[in-house]
């Protein structure tokens, strides 16, 4: 498996555009690897992890190319994961639907406009031919589902619950890899499902949105905390020495520059992602 981050950054990026602290300033001045774009990756070419508000950046800037990626699975509606008004719009085209996989709480949305413009399709008052044509895929905690050559089983985030935010174990034949952001600590009935599948993951990509030892809330995690969760799966059999281990989702507040983080995460194992890494495993 490969897989490749376009956005590694928490929900205002970085540099966050009013602010002038001493990362948004370095990011200014620097750029590279210290400028983090909102939520986004590819697994092997085909499958995307969230579609947040900077996939035009990353289709614009990056090589994104999301005329050949179909399918599209949904972490939570927050708009640094997911941002439909720009996936609405007058695609022309399109090859085929691009297949949308969400939470029921989350998918509320994109649903009603996929039903309203169905109809509208139906009624002749919308060209399907000329307008982005998309499918919604509800999913739910602990059911596997087959997308693509994948099985996808999403586990309960500990990040906003109304939404019903979702955290993915992604396996191949013979690859998995665990998508934990955005969340905090691993919820219990998480770490019992993870237990009990007995899955070794060959990749772990872990939310790592706060400065180290301020832990501001619940809902994400510092690197001292993604060290917890690493040093919990290595306990319960998830993880052993191949396992690869990433922090992304990283915001200002985590008040290091990329190079900082990279040296810090280093000396614990695990690697900072930035926008453009991509990483085989
Ligand atoms: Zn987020
Ligand atoms: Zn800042
Ligand atoms: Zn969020």
């Amino acid at each position: 498996m490969k897989l490749k981050y376009y956005g590694t950054g928490a929900g205002y990026g970085i540099p966050e555009i009013f602010c002038d602290c001493r990362i948004c300033r370095h990011a200014r001045e620097t750029g590279g690897k210290n400028i983090r774009t909102r939520s986004q990756a590819v697994l092997d070419d085909c499958l995307a992890i969230d579609l947040s508000v900077d996939t035009f950046h990353h289709s614009a800037f990056a090589g994104l190319d999301m005329r050949r990626i179909h399918h599209v699975l949904v972490t939570h509606n927050h708009h640094d994961h997911f941002f439909t008004p720009d996936m609405f719009t007058r695609a022309r085209n399109m090859t085929e639907p691009v297949k949308i996989y969400i939470s029921e709480a989350s998918g509320k949305g994109v649903r009603a406009i996929v039903e309203r413009n169905l109809a509208e399709f139906e009624a002749g008052t919308r060209d399907p031919e000329a307008w982005t044509r998309a499918e919604v895929h509800t999913l739910e905690f602990y059911k596997p589902t087959k997308v693509l050559d994948y099985t996808v089983t999403p586990l309960r985030a500990r990040h906003a619950e109304a939404v019903e935010a979702m955290n993915f174990v992604i396996q191949s034949k013979d690859k998995s890899v665990l998508w934990a952001h955005d969340t905090g600590k691993f919820h219990s009935d998480a770490i019992q499902w993870l237990k009990e599948s007995g899955i070794v993951f060959d990749f772990v990509s872990l939310d790592c949105t706060l400065r180290r030892g301020a832990q501001i809330t619940q809902a994400h995690m510092d690197l001292d905390w993604c060290i917890e969760m690493a040093d919990l799966l290595r306990a319960n059999g998830n993880a052993n020495g191949n396992t690869k281990f990433a922090i992304s989702h990283i915001g200002h507040l985590v008040d290091r520059t990329h190079d900082e983080l990279e040296r810090e995460a280093a000396e614990v194992g695990m690697i900072a992602a930035y926008d453009g890494m991509e990483i085989e495993f």
